[in-house]
């Protein structure tokens, strides 16, 4: 495993870093209102309070968008690799970043996934976990860097 760009931690994401480390998906949810949101922040954009917790959504969604990227920002991402945004089924509004580990030719809108974790460490041997997501279906589903790992085999 090549290291790779840490993420930059801060105090408001600490506990969404800390559970992807756990395998875990938590996301803040609005105590008031109930809204859930992303990115982490201190107050509700829907009612302004600044009462929250974090809380396990279902994990799945479908893809809203994404890009296959081609150009390489760092020798430690293979090229080229496909991003996605995915919209939680948990609320509509709602809408995750995250690499995709499916088959690129499978990506469409509108295609059902589920959240899964990437552990990676970084040029200064710190462990982090960032959030990919698979076909919900798992049909031809591989883990990240097994793609590089069978094109090293052949
Ligand atoms: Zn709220």
């Amino acid at each position: 495993m090549s290291a790779r760009p840490a993420p930059a931690v801060d105090r408001d994401s600490r506990p969404w870093w800390d559970a992807l480390a756990r395998h875990e998906l938590v996301l803040q949810r609005c105590s008031a209102c109930r809204a859930w949101r992303w990115p982490p922040r201190a107050i509700c954009n829907r009612c302004a309070s600044f009462e929250w917790e974090w809380v396990a959504p279902s994990g799945r969604g479908s893809v809203a968008s994404w890009i296959v990227n081609h150009h390489r920002f760092s020798e430690a991402f293979e090229s080229p690799y496909p991003v996605v945004t995915v919209r939680l089924e948990d609320q509509a509004d709602l809408l995750l970043p995250g690499s995709f580990t499916g088959p690129m030719d499978r990506l469409r809108i509108g295609l059902e996934v589920v959240a899964d974790f990437d552990d990676a460490v970084d040029e200064a041997g710190r462990r982090f976990t960032l959030l990919t997501w698979r076909p919900e279906d798992g049909a031809d589903w591989r883990r990240p860097g097994d793609r590089a790992a069978e094109e090293a085999a052949t």
